[in-house]
């Protein structure tokens, strides 16, 4: 590996304008030490530093990028796009063929909303369960994150929990008091918060597989609960699937449970590593929003026409094949850390749903956030060093999700048991 100079020096430049030195909290490997690392480029399953090293990528953007990086398909109908102009700030046909795959793919959304982030996609959806439903107060899962909106940042995943921050500083105290929070899987807890304050919540918002305190499946018992619980009183159910949709499963982590939530969250692959995010579900709800109803919601590029066609160029290359092929690899890889884990005696719990996966070192079991926060995170960071001195790229926090790509090859998955090896061989001796 060529040392990574160039990376130091571009990051003391970048911390002069940015925060950190970065424009989202978690890459700047500030709980993993060292310097982040500044990405050239990026090809199939590998990204390339601009000091000229190589790495087998399992960040992915943080999950977009299921085809790995620039796919040929992708960049040929982008290049197409780009040349008939970037945005219109009005209607295009795009968008309609985007929503048809969407409803295809995912039922439950008979209408959406196109928006650029995730963060905009449950900012509008909890808004609208508020205008919907008439009430003010929401329940989120400790250690769930759904982006960046005030009402959202309460005992939050990903970041949040990275930088150990409760509720984050600037969000009024009123919008905290009107957030809900509970254990994630505990039935018990959403029973009797029902029970005592259910006709005052406008909704339940959750990740139905958990991918931001590493990945933790929702049991089906805890989301059945959710599902009945929020009918019972009359409160919304939205599915924040930013994450878990095309991830967990093509056809969402609500298909792999087989419940239907009134709303549903998408971000991240439904732009294939373009700005896209989705809300959408109901249409008698959906039909509330402005213009149409009197909720409001706008967005100067939502629906943009590059954004529309990073989305379609990547859903129409999605197959049930194609997942069992990734589903494969996930399964070869997670096997081969767990082996390597025990001939080493190194305690790990190694999670994985769909594409996703992520490791605890954690004896188990992690069920929830909590859990998550028994793992021995000052060895994961000398760990994710080991890691990336030998070429693979992994989250480098234990509260978030690696990925899998239709690119990654055996011989990836197979350098990356070995570096597990070999890193848990230095660090464990
Ligand atoms: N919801 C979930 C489940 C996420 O994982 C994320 C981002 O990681 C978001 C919402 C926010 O999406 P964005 O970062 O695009 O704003």
């Amino acid at each position: 590996m060529n040392p990574t100079e160039n990376s130091k020096n571009a990051y003391i430049e970048a911390s002069k304008y940015f925060p950190g030195g970065v424009n989202s909290p978690v890459r700047a490997f500030k709980n993993v030490g060292g310097n982040p690392l500044f990405i050239d480029h990026g090809k199939g399953s590998h990204i390339f530093d601009i000091d000229g090293n190589e790495y087998v990528d399992y960040v992915l953007s943080w999950g977009p990028l299921i085809l790995g990086h620039a796919d040929d398909e992708v960049v040929k109908e982008l290049k197409g796009a780009v040349e008939k102009g970037t945005s219109y700030g009005a209607p295009t046909t795009l968008e309609t063929d985007l929503a048809k795959m969407i409803t295809s793919i995912v039922p439950s959304i008979e209408m959406m909303r196109m928006v650029s982030s995730g963060t905009e996609a449950t900012m509008s959806a909890i808004r609208l369960a508020r205008g919907f439903t008439n009430r003010e107060k929401i329940l989120k899962f400790v250690g769930n994150y759904h982006g960046h909106s005030d009402s959202l940042l309460v005992d939050a995943g990903s970041g949040v929990a990275t930088f150990d921050i409760n509720t984050s500083p600037g969000v009024p105290k009123d919008l905290a008091y009107d957030t809900y929070t509970v254990a994630y899987n505990d039935i018990d807890a959403v029973k009797e918060l029902f029970d005592n304050h259910g006709d005052e919540i406008a909704c339940a918002i959750v990740e139905p597989i958990a991918g931001n305190m590493g990945v933790i499946p929702g049991t089906q018992a805890f989301l059945d609960t959710l599902r009945s619980e929020t009918t019972k009183h009359g409160s919304l159910l939205i599915f924040d699937e930013v994450m878990s949709g095309f991830r967990a499963a093509f056809h969402g982590a609500q298909s792999l449970y087989n419940i239907t939530p009134d709303l549903t969250t998408l971000g991240k692959v439904v732009g294939g590593g373009l700005p896209v995010g989705v809300f959408g579900g109901r249409k008698d709800i959906m039909s509330e929003i402005t213009p149409a109803g009197k909720i409001y919601h706008a967005g100067t590029l939502s629906g943009n026409p590059l954004a529309m066609t990073g989305g379609i160029s990547t859903l129409k290359q999605l197959n049930d094949d194609l997942y069992a092929q990734m589903i494969g690899k996930v399964d070869t890889l997670t096997e081969g850390i767990k082996k390597v884990a025990d001939q080493n005696n190194v305690p790990i719990t190694v999670h994985h749903v769909g594409t996703m996966w992520s490791y605890f070192f954690n004896a188990g079991p992690v069920n929830n956030f909590a859990d998550v926060q028994k793992s021995d995170q000052k060895f994961f960071a000398k760990f994710f060093n080991e890691l990336i001195k030998q070429g693979i790229y992994t989250a480098p926090s234990e509260f978030e999700t690696n990925f899998m790509t239709s690119k990654h090859t055996d011989g990836d998955i197979q350098k990356t048991i070995t570096a597990f090896d070999v890193a848990m061989k230095k660090l464990r001796n």
